[in-house]
């Protein structure tokens, strides 16, 4: 009988993943398929219960479920315990383990970023949701000393930075308010600015006004695609990459858990590339906004 795997988010028409993991199954001749489920926070409970059952192989949970699915799951991995989101399950017979791929996945993710230089001890991140955690983890552990956290709501951003107290009770990770001074002045200080929030998903916004990027920053965007952010960052003469890498390498990490099996990269890649040649563009599942006259930069309060 054919496994399943499912995409729990909301929403996730389009999905990259669908294609990429597709691919991914086909090409190493296992009977597998992988479906998208939209499903609003109110129904996360049920499609969880549901995924116990024999037919599934496993499980990937987007925006905006990852850190709400966590009570939900029967055991965490030490990664998922660490972020305090969840990305990715596999089941041991009914029971669920949660994981978190975003990790590894931002880790090549950063690597590829920095490349030749030395490891940078400063950032900027913009966002406080499940992918900004899979990314402040990575900071601590590649050794950053300072790490500043903007969010609309401050609040998430605060408790970010309390989930994270005991690991980085070394350094300096702060959660400040989101001014536009307030993130110019940090930026004047950093060498690397993250984009974990999802500003820029579905229309060509940018979470920040182009004129605060340098020529000097390394600037990565979470969204896989070419956003008014990372334009603006090309602009200024800074290093400028997408999300691909860090959807890849979680992509491929996960398939690992699932299958039991080395991913093929070529492969995945290539449906990607495929899959955004055929008009999608998002990461997570969003169809692309309208490249329609848009403002410079959107205001996260609005
Ligand atoms: P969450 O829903 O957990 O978090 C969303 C974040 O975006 C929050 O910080 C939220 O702020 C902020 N945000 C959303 N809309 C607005 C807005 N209009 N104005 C200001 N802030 C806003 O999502 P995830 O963390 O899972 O994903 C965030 C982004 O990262 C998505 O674009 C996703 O596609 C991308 N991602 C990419 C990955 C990859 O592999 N390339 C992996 C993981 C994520 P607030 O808390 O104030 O609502």
């Amino acid at each position: 009988m054919s496994k399943r795997v499912v995409l729990i988010g909301h929403p996730v028409a389009h999905s990259l993943s669908g294609a990429m993991q597709q691919a991914a199954f086909d090409a190493q001749g296992i009977d597998a398929r992988y479906e998208l489920w939209d499903r609003a926070p109110i129904a996360l409970a049920d499609a969880i219960a549901e995924v116990r059952g024999d037919d599934f192989l496993g499980v990937n949970i987007t925006i905006p479920h990852k850190e709400r699915v966590v009570p939900m799951i029967d055991r965490l991995t030490e990664e998922a315990q660490a972020t305090g989101a969840v990305n990715t399950l596999t089941r041991e017979g009914k029971r669920l383990v949660g994981h978190n791929t975003d990790v590894p996945g931002f880790a090549a993710a950063l690597d590829k970023l920095v490349g030749r230089q030395k490891m940078p001890r400063q950032a900027v991140v913009l966002g406080a949701g499940g992918g900004a955690r899979a990314v402040v983890y990575g900071l601590i552990r590649a050794g950053f000393l300072r790490i500043v956290v903007f969010n609309r709501h401050l609040h998430r951003a605060e408790g970010l930075v309390r989930h994270f107290g005991k690991s980085a009770a070394h350094m300096d990770l702060k959660a400040m308010p989101w001014h536009e001074s307030i993130i110019e002045s940090e930026l004047a200080r950093t060498k690397v600015l993250i984009n974990a929030t999802s500003i820029g998903l579905t229309d060509d916004v940018s979470p920040i006004p182009g004129e605060l990027i340098t020529g000097d920053l390394l600037v990565l965007d979470l969204i896989y695609k070419r956003t008014r952010l990372l334009r603006h960052a090309e602009s200024a003469g800074a290093v400028a990459n997408d999300g691909e890498t860090m959807l890849l390498h979680q992509g491929a990490a996960a398939f690992t858990l699932w299958t039991g099996q080395p991913a093929p990269l070529e492969v995945m890649s290539q449906a990607l590339a495929d899959a955004r040649a055929g008009g999608v563009t998002s990461a997570e599942g969003e169809p692309a906004g309208e490249e329609a006259a848009v403002p410079e930069a959107v205001s996260p309060a609005s």
